[in-house]
């Protein structure tokens, strides 16, 4: 059986709007952008699996909790359903920066995690994220890229929103 592809999504500035709160430590400060729930939509429509891979630090720094954080998760997932979206499992790292975990963006060890619980094959999968850590930890695994924003970057394409990386992902995951 053909092994199913994956999108693995970075979550803040890509599935959610922090320009104004930069750290995002309750639900309420949670923003989706709003062509994000089609995106996903169509990208499980698609067939492929949609993962979440976030760097939470603020746990491993005291500004939020780990159960602050699954709340956040928690209305995460309810804003997307209600749009008819779905994830398939979200990876978070909730180490502090410089604590050495093998988990925290540029450092592949959620990728990893996600492909060996689900059966993914990284070099037909795409890794989606709006910094180069996000970049750098798809590259590490052979994930093919996409940078949300800036366009100096090693990634494969690079784009303004989630809407445009789809398109490019769909139709680079169909040749
Ligand atoms: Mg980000
Ligand atoms: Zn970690």
């Amino acid at each position: 059986m053909k092994q199913p592809n994956a999108v693995i999504l970075d979550r803040d500035g890509v599935i959610n709007d922090n320009r104004a709160i930069v750290h995002v430590n309750r639900p309420d400060e949670f923003v989706l952008f709003e062509d994000v729930p089609r995106a996903i939509k169509r990208l499980n429509e698609s067939g492929m699996l949609v993962f979440v891979a976030t760097n939470q630090g603020g746990v491993g720094l005291g500004y939020m909790t780990s159960e602050q954080l699954s709340d956040i998760h928690v209305e995460m997932v309810r804003q997307l359903n209600e749009q008819g979206a779905r994830v398939d499992a979200i990876a978070v790292c909730t180490h502090a920066p410089g604590e050495g975990c093998d988990c925290r963006k540029p450092k592949p060890g959620m990728l990893q995690t996600l492909q060996s619980e689900f059966g993914f094959c990284f070099a037909t999968s795409f890794m989606v994220g709006d910094r180069e850590t996000d970049v750098d930890a798809g590259r590490a695994v052979g994930m093919r890229t996409v940078r949300i924003g800036r366009s100096k970057t090693k990634a494969d394409f690079c784009t303004p929103d989630l809407t445009s990386a789809a398109d490019w992902i769909i139709h680079a995951a169909s040749l």
